[in-house]
């Protein structure tokens, strides 16, 4: 049965949409109330990694809910989060030294962007207030990730309320932007020399942290930077003191074939990196900041007794959320699911290739992305088929079996991303119906 606003007593994201009701999930399918199987091609936004239904993590958030469901983290740890922090860590090249679980990702953001800010004030640099993203990224939805974001469509009826600390250099889009004309090294030299000019606009000794998503996920659909491009921004934010921070809350965790976005981009570690998202897989909401040994340097050095880390949430550190995620981690170790999504990728891109309608690639539309994190982007051709694409495609796609992610309106573009689980078959398969879906949109445009 589908919900609409007359028969639902939610505040829905649209109040005119109907909205079906999924009562179950099993591997990569989703059941709805009225019976459908829907093959789930975008694991919602990059979350359910593992699938859906998985035993082994369900008893896990079981058993720590009947041993102990909350405790408040200004008091106690617990077993759970101290393992998986040390989990993490342990996946991360030595790059980080501590982990702080939140619960969203973009409560991530937020206590990135004031642990950049709080480590300044302790190494003597309190006139360090701005913090440079960049255009059409997406930080989250809360004020402080939302001015550090821009998404247009996301962000313009609160600018006027947003920080004006916030700044934004050019996107990283050498796909789009390239130009066909410009090498990546080039392309690289134009976008650092414009973060140089935007920290000596407002004096290098001013600005706290760049904030940079490694593969740019719902706003661009799986954009990755150009492979020099992480590195030498990190290497000139170190010489004006700034720090980075990466956010990999939809790219991290696997996602692109490696445990970070980052080790296959280049391989430098950011300060700061903010995940969730494939952390918890979707059986808990959990996310995390992975603090690197400056950050954590100061803080140890310069915090005095419990006076620490000027933020908290009550939820922080959940123990049920930490033991499904700590579940979540040694299922991806030992069934090697994250070398697994760097295969199965290219199985992906493969299949949508070989399939992909001439229309489609003579009118511009173009395929990118890494590991199972997949764009479909059908660039300018919406101006000759009387609109935007990628909404009809992604309802086709769904009225035909599978959901696949409507990215932001800076593109006109779907983002595939189904779990590392799923069998090759159902990977050809998911990319059978997208492109069903796209030949019979182009159809009834034409
Ligand atoms: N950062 C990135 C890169 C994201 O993709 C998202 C969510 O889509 C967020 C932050 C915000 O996460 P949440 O929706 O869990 O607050």
């Amino acid at each position: 049965m589908a919900c609409s606003s007359q028969n639902s007593s939610v505040f829905h994201r649209s109040l005119h949409k109907p909205y079906p009701t999924a009562v179950g999930g099993e591997g990569v399918y989703l059941f709805t109330a009225d019976g459908r199987k829907i093959l789930d091609g975008s694991c919602g936004a990059a979350v359910s990694g593992i699938g859906h239904g998985n035993k082994e993590v369900i008893e896990a958030v079981c058993e720590q809910m009947r041993r102990l469901a909350y405790i408040q983290t200004s008091f106690f740890t617990t077993d759970p989060a101290e393992a998986l922090a040390s989990a993490i860590l342990e996946n991360s090249d030595g790059a980080f030294s501590k982990v702080m679980f939140l619960s969203s990702g973009s409560e991530a953001v937020e206590s990135a962007l004031k642990m950049a800010r709080q480590y300044h004030v302790y190494n003597g640099q309190p006139e360090r207030v701005h913090v440079v993203g960049r255009h059409h990224s997406y930080h989250g939805n809360t004020l402080g990730a939302l001015a550090a974001g821009h998404n247009p469509s996301r962000r313009d009826t609160f600018a006027p309320i947003l920080s004006p600390a916030f700044h934004h250099v050019r996107r990283c889009f050498y796909q789009a932007d390239g130009g066909g004309s410009l090498s990546e090294a080039e392309y690289e030299d134009e976008l650092l020399a414009e973060y140089e000019e935007t920290f000596k606009r407002l004096g290098p000794e001013t600005v706290a942290a760049v904030i940079v998503e490694p593969v740019v996920g719902a706003t661009l659909g799986a954009a990755p930077a150009t492979p020099n491009y992480l590195p030498r921004l990190s290497k000139l934010c170190r010489s004006y003191g700034i720090l980075t921070i990466f956010d990999e809350i939809m790219c991290g965790m696997g996602r692109v074939g490696t445990y970070h976005a980052w080790q296959s981009l280049g391989g430098v570690s950011p300060d700061l990196q903010t995940v969730g998202k494939g952390l918890g897989a979707g059986y808990q909401p959990l996310s995390a900041v992975l603090v690197g040994p400056t950050v954590h340097n100061a803080f140890q050095e310069h915090s005095k007794g419990s006076n620490g880390f000027i933020s908290g949430h009550t939820f922080q550190g959940h123990p049920a959320a930490c033991a499904g995620a700590l579940a979540v981690q040694k299922i991806l170790k030992r069934d090697n699911l994250i070398s697994k999504c760097g295969e199965l990728g290219q199985v992906l891109h493969d299949a949508l290739e070989s399939q992909l309608p001439e229309e489609l690639s003579q009118g511009g539309g173009k395929l990118r992305g890494m590991g199972l994190f997949r764009a479909v982007d059908f660039g300018d051709m919406g101006a000759s088929y009387g609109g935007p694409l990628a909404e009809e495609v992604a309802t086709k796609a769904f009225d035909l079996g599978a959901s696949v992610y409507l990215c932001s309106p800076n593109v006109d573009a779907i983002l595939i991303c189904p779990p590392f689980i799923s069998t090759e078959e159902e990977i050809k398969e998911l990319a059978r119906i997208t492109i069903q879906a796209v030949k019979e949109v182009l159809e009834r445009k034409n």
